[in-house]
């Protein structure tokens, strides 16, 4: 069967909005009421503070972003024990730089942290026509997953959301040695099918800087999963790039379904 390739975080998981949930959850933990902006200045103070931290260009550091650093998994990281206890260092810093900033009690950081992983990881969840989606693109196609950020934090998100078993293959850039963007990441995936005597139908993710960018490199057509009606990415006119607002309603047309011979 020829190949689908599919984005996990926002695409197949939630992550935006499970993400500010979270963050809600653990300002709450440290006595700090909450609204929108309160929570949109969390995340300009974690942006900040992950952009300056000594080891967001380190392995597979390189594509992880700020709020997921702050629930990385120590056991089985593979990251050399000074990187992940400056993980750990970062991790107080932001609550404390966050709930100062609320004028809070920063003693509460340690527990804000806390929090934030509990309730993060309690987050991991389906978007909707997920489900649905997946049963229906596998009937004729081989799915794989692509998608940045540290393996073992990615295949936790697999596990805990039971993905792993309906993926042939796993791509995550911290194994791949290059993000989804990087044409060394499509090259890998090219090199994999050609192997195996494929070929890959679709790219399909929300993110236009690491999905679309993955199907340009590797010169693949594209589903854009777009959750707003009307989609702001722009595209360049000799890409093929679909849209859909949710995986369930994205409408392949490589024409692999037609040869597949019809279920009892
Ligand atoms: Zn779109
Ligand atoms: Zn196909």
């Amino acid at each position: 069967m020829n190949v689908l390739v599919l984005d996990l975080d926002d695409t197949l998981v939630d992550d935006t909005l499970a993400t500010r949930e979270s963050v809600t959850a653990a300002l709450t933990s440290a006595h700090i009421a909450t609204d929108p902006t309160v929570i949109d200045n969390a995340f300009t103070h974690i942006r900040k503070m992950w952009s300056r931290h000594p080891h967001r260009r380190t392995g597979p550091l390189a594509a992880v972003s700020g709020w997921e650093a702050l629930w990385l998994p120590h056991e089985g990281s593979g990251l050399p024990a000074a990187v992940d206890g400056s993980l750990r260092v970062y991790e107080t810093q932001v609550w404390t730089t966050i709930i100062e900033s609320m004028h809070g009690d920063p003693t509460q950081a340690p527990a804000a942290a806390r929090a934030f992983r509990a309730y993060r990881r309690g987050a991991l969840r389906l978007l909707p026509g997920v489900e649905d989606g997946l049963e229906s693109l596998r009937k004729d196609h081989a799915l794989w997953v692509a998608t940045n950020g540290l393996p073992a934090q990615q295949r936790m998100k697999l596990a805990a959301t039971r993905l792993t078993p309906i993926f042939d293959r796993v791509w995550i850039s911290g194994e791949v040695g290059a993000a989804k963007a990087d044409p060394a990441f499509a090259a890998a995936l090219q090199r994999a099918v050609r192997q195996n005597g494929q070929k890959i139908c679709f790219v399909i993710g929300d993110s236009a800087t690491q999905d679309l960018a993955l199907a340009g490199n590797g010169s693949w057509p594209a589903a854009h999963i777009c959750r707003n009606q009307t989609c702001s990415v722009e595209v360049p006119a000799e890409a093929a790039v679909a849209h859909a607002a949710a995986l369930d309603q994205v409408d392949l047309v490589c024409g692999c379904a037609r040869t597949t011979s019809p279920s009892a």
